[in-house]
């Protein structure tokens, strides 16, 4: 048996480990010491109250979890603060102490098939319609899942496939749906699950001969949701015992949800008859949300976490971070957690050593082609006109801007700023250069549209 702090709260680090990711992991648990165990209470110590009170927020079921597993039902867990001035361990910390129960976790299958009211939904309470940002990116997913969630089971949509790339929010909207349909009718069972606990359950059923108690669990459900089912890909008993319990279901219209990485068409190692079933409904995906949207969805976030961030910061971050919403939060946590440990101010300089972490091009030169590129979209002409003979108007201001730009933001020389468009010689770059801060002067729409570009160019915005 371990006693040992380290020892214990090195097994929970484990077990926390494989439940979150890494860059939370890092940013809140690497920072962690193990202080002491006694009478069955392991005490950590953390930076900050700042930092008690994010692991409190976020991350109590996974910590309560952890010291289940690893201490047993006893276990405790307690925080000493370190007191931000008197940085030696001993008398001068543990202003606060908290103390909290590790509370039971249901099991849906503990007793399966038997008591009704005893189905647990694994539902995430957080994940609700209202902070689900509504987009051209997600309407059509997200307004089918509204009308499920007011009549499940009998809407043209069932199932629901759910799909798109990770961190668009599809689980979101499926936990959405599932707190939705328990909030306007109570009595409804529903059930939320991963595709590898599924599996995992057939798996144990079938060691456990009770594989007539996991089917007869399933009928029980009335609304089914099953997150990421491209993992089902390769598995053939798990599919066939798929394929009896959605019949089963959509035979008495209870309701199904899926979510997957791919539309079903792409699905691959996954039987036809369960693919040609999963198109019955509806399949709506999950794009990647426009500047707006994701501009909407970073200040739901700021305000959920009750900081200020201002315009410019969020800016920054939603014009660098486009893929992923999932990474548009962990840019903020790390936003957040840099400015808390290191007591920094949040300003556009820490979001960009955040944004590092996130986006390789943050770390790349700006280049006079990435300038041409930014310039030329700007003004929709072709990067080739900036270089060519032109004396057309627009094209002769779009070129002088380039090269302005190019000046002041790459250490190109003149000369070599002027064999890169088109092989004008030195004189030129330098008289582009003041026809461009003339017309600054003298006109300030030009003048607004070169500081708009220069922040761009400061931003990395360029592909
Ligand atoms: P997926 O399951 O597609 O990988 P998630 O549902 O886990 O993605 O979403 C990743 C993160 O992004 C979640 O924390 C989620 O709350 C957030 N998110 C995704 N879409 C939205 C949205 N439209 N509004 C607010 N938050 C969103
Ligand atoms: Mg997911």
């Amino acid at each position: 048996m371990i006693i040992n702090h380290v020892e214990l709260w090195g097994e929970c680090l484990e077990i926390i480990k494989r439940s979150i990711n890494q860059q939370s992991y890092k940013t809140w648990f690497e920072p962690v010491n193990p202080i002491k165990f006694q009478n069955q209470i392991l005490t950590i110590q953390v930076p900050n109250k700042f930092f008690y009170e994010w692991l409190e927020e976020h991350y109590v079921n996974i910590l309560k979890t952890a010291i289940k597993k690893v201490i047993g039902e006893e276990g405790r867990l307690e925080y000493q603060i370190l007191i931000e001035n008197h940085r030696q361990i001993g008398k001068n910390e543990a202003v606060i102490k908290e103390q909290h129960k590790a509370a039971e976790i249901k099991n849906p299958f503990v007793i399966p098939g038997i008591k009704k009211s005893k189905v647990e939904s694994h539902l995430n309470p957080n994940y609700t319609f209202d902070n689900f940002i509504e987009g051209d990116c997600n309407r059509l997913a997200r307004s089918a899942g509204k009308a499920i969630a007011s009549r499940p089971g009998k809407t043209a949509f069932n199932p629901l496939m759910v799909y798109g790339d990770v961190g668009l929010g599809k689980t979101h909207l499926a936990h959405a749906i599932g707190n939705e349909i328990k909030k306007n009718f109570a009595k409804t069972q529903v059930l939320y699950v991963t595709t590898e606990k599924f599996t995992t359950h057939v798996i144990d059923s079938i060691k456990s001969n009770s594989l007539s108690d996991f089917m007869i669990f399933y009928q029980m459900i009335d609304v089914l949701i099953i997150d990421d089912i491209q993992f089902l890909a390769n598995k053939a008993k798990t599919q066939e015992i798929f394929f009896n319990i959605f019949n089963e279901l959509h035979q008495s219209g209870k309701q199904i949800i899926l979510t997957s990485d791919r539309p079903p068409k792409d699905l691959q190692d996954v039987e036809n008859r369960l693919i040609s079933r999963f198109k019955w409904g509806l399949s709506a995906d999950l794009s990647a949300p426009d500047f707006e949207t994701r501009m909407a969805i970073f200040d739901k976030k700021v305000e959920h976490e009750g900081i200020n961030v201002n315009d410019e910061v969020a800016e920054f971050i939603c014009y660098n971070i486009q893929n992923n919403i999932r990474e548009l939060e962990g840019a903020l946590i790390s936003l957040i957690a840099q400015s808390t440990l290191n007591r920094k101010h949040i300003d556009v300089n820490l979001a960009k050593d955040v944004i590092k972490q996130f986006v390789s091009q943050s770390n790349k030169e700006i280049s006079i082609e990435n300038i041409k590129k930014l310039v030329a979209d700007h003004f929709s002409l072709p990067v080739e006109k900036l270089q060519g003979k032109t004396r057309k108007r627009d094209v002769v201001i779009a070129r002088q801007l380039s090269m302005y730009l190019a000046k002041n933001y790459t250490t190109s020389s003149l000369k070599n700023i002027g064999q890169k468009f088109g092989n004008r010689d030195h004189s030129t770059v330098i008289y582009s250069l003041q026809a461009v801060r003339d017309m600054m002067d003298t006109d300030l729409i030009f003048k607004d549209t070169v500081q708009e570009l220069e922040k761009k160019v400061q931003m990395k915005l360029y592909d």
